[in-house]
């Protein structure tokens, strides 16, 4: 099996200031952790174009578009980071890193439909779940994944696609997006209550939400994981599969108070896998969303791509 990862240095130079949980130390972690375990020789290494924004706008208002590359462009001309939301801010690296983002989203997704590799997982930054079709949240300026999604069905003809969010808060980006769209299968497993504070009661019939409570651990997960959406995934037969991969359930973790650990990613990596094996010709993309402890991140990750790239 041949797993792409997909990356750019752009993306490690957004910078939402100092302290700010979702930092570019993220993707050094991730990088020093390949190198040091050898994972990053057995992964096929790319560098992430920027998104063609006629994709983005499979997601996104075009009104939106323009109004966030207007907003973006200025931050880069007057060099002064400014907030688009109380939880996100731009600096005039930020259009950059945001186009790099979506952007390996959807050549992962050429790629893996191309048949160049079997897979591919995309360590960007920003993350993408919360941004909705016309609003910038939560770390999330474009919804990476929900354009790559948008993509292989109305570009590349495929007919069903899953998307799978395993990220601790819900992705209500994702949902806004795609909700009544049922060339699509959304399922999500998330805290709550925890933000955005939605998900409880979902948007569409095409999406399966599991929230769960607090302190709430990896045996659970995985029981409502087997409940909840393995027959929902088996019955829709997506013919590729998406996934919101964040990583901030960790135990370690202090953006929630789930009780994942690596074992759990893996477990979770696994059971996408034998989805995508059986119905999907094995094609998966994951997207990088949260995940803020570095080290448990780091490991995380490694854990998700070694089941993904299937190195034992
Ligand atoms: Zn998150």
């Amino acid at each position: 099996m041949s797993t792409a990862f997909y990356s750019h240095s752009d993306c490690r130079a957004h910078d939402m200031g100092q302290g700010h949980p979702e930092c570019p130390q993220r993707l050094d972690a991730i990088g020093d952790h390949l190198r040091a375990t050898g994972l990053d020789i057995a992964l096929e290494m790319r560098d992430a174009p920027p998104v063609d924004l006629h994709d983005a706008e499979r997601a996104h208002s075009s009104r939106y578009i323009a109004e966030l590359r207007h907003f973006l462009e200025g931050v880069k001309q007057t060099g002064r980071p400014r907030a688009i939301d109380p939880d996100t801010t731009a600096c005039p690296a930020t259009w950059e890193a945001v186009l790099r983002a979506a952007g390996a989203a959807v050549a992962a997704t050429d790629a893996v439909i191309d048949r160049e590799v079997d897979s591919a997982f995309c360590a960007v930054r920003p993350p993408g779940h919360h941004a909705t079709r016309d609003q910038a949240m939560g770390f999330c300026f474009l919804n990476n994944v929900a354009i790559a999604a948008r993509h292989a069905l109305d570009v590349r003809g495929l007919q069903r696609v899953a998307i799978v969010d395993f990220d601790v808060h819900h992705g209500n980006g994702t949902e806004d997006i795609i909700a009544g769209d049922e060339r699509v299968l959304m399922v999500s497993i998330f805290q709550h209550p925890l933000y955005p504070y939605s998900g409880a009661v979902p948007k569409g019939t095409n999406m399966i939400n599991v929230p769960v409570p607090p302190y709430t651990r990896g045996p659970e997960v995985r029981e409502m994981i087997e409940a909840m959406w393995m027959p929902r995934l088996d019955a829709f037969r997506p013919e590729m599969i998406f996934v919101s991969a964040g990583f901030d359930a960790h135990r370690d973790d202090e953006l929630g108070q789930l009780g994942l650990v690596e074992a759990d990613y893996e477990w979770i990596t696994r059971r996408i896998k034998d989805v995508a094996d059986r119905h999907a010709q094995g094609r998966i993309v994951s997207c990088l969303e949260g995940g803020y402890a570095l080290g448990a991140l780091a490991r995380s990750v490694a854990a998700h791509l070694r089941v993904l790239a299937e190195l034992g």
